[in-house]
């Protein structure tokens, strides 16, 4: 099975797949329900704690090829994950304001 993940949607059609569903499952077992960034800092983050989710570190935009290996995947608290994806200011969907003077100026290509 190809599985595609080149965008949000076809993401989000991954996600929703009983394939990945099953293997999140067995993922959470084996780590044991705890987050394991915060276990290597010497904390228990359970689901008591916090919401638990199955990291890809390799990222599945970049890697589909690793979307379904249990060897790329690692449970993570909702905290880890966020700070892990830098997802902090994606809450404020606003564009930052570019100043107009220095984006003429500056050119990357
Ligand atoms: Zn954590």
């Amino acid at each position: 099975m190809e599985i595609l993940t080149d965008t949000h949607e076809h993401r989000a059609l991954f996600y929703n797949s009983d394939e990945w569903r099953e293997l999140r499952e067995r993922v959470l077992e084996r780590d044991h329900y705890e987050c394991v960034m915060c276990k290597a800092e010497g904390r228990v983050t359970d689901e008591a704690d916090s919401v638990l989710e199955v990291d890809h570190i390799n990222e599945l935009e970049y890697y589909p090829e690793q979307a379904l290996d249990i060897d790329n995947l690692r449970t993570l608290c909702k905290d880890c994950h966020n700070k892990r994806h830098h997802r902090f200011q994606y809450a404020n969907s606003a564009k930052p304001k570019v100043e107009s003077k220095w984006s003429k100026d500056e050119r990357w290509d």
